[in-house]
């Protein structure tokens, strides 16, 4: 495993979400990476996120890659962290119970969201909750 998802996980398993912040021009990068998604300096230090987001639109996959079929339709969204970047992750209490209700809890977007890291088959992840 790459040394920078080494300590993604490793951080996750800590209970800790970490993004990278950019100590040149201060964008905030997520999930971390070694160099800034904005002016691609290396000056990059780690940082927790404050968990904050918000929702700007979700759907369902009933087809999610083979070990997770049977958590199927899993509820994904994009949600724009509170640091800037947008995520696209599994949303938890969004109703994808028909198409109809999709579309009705999208009518209701944007809505405010909460990081947490739940574990899915022996993986740490990163949901958010609305
Ligand atoms: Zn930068």
């Amino acid at each position: 495993m790459e040394p920078i998802a080494k300590k993604w996980y490793d951080n996750l398993g800590q209970g800790k979400i970490m993004g990278t912040k950019c100590l040149d021009c201060g964008a905030f990068t997520f999930p971390p990476l070694t160099v800034c998604r904005k002016c691609n300096s290396r000056n990059v230090q780690w940082q927790e996120i404050s968990g904050k987001g918000t929702l700007i639109m979700y759907s369902s996959t009933i087809l999610p890659a083979k070990k997770f079929t049977k958590y199927a339709p899993i509820p994904y969204g994009i949600v724009k962290l509170e640091e800037g970047p947008c995520f696209f992750t599994k949303i938890e209490g969004a109703d994808v119970s028909s198409t109809e209700a999709i579309i009705k809890g999208n009518e209701q977007l944007p809505v405010e969201v909460k990081a947490e890291i739940q574990k899915v088959e022996g993986v740490n992840i990163v949901a958010f909750r609305k």
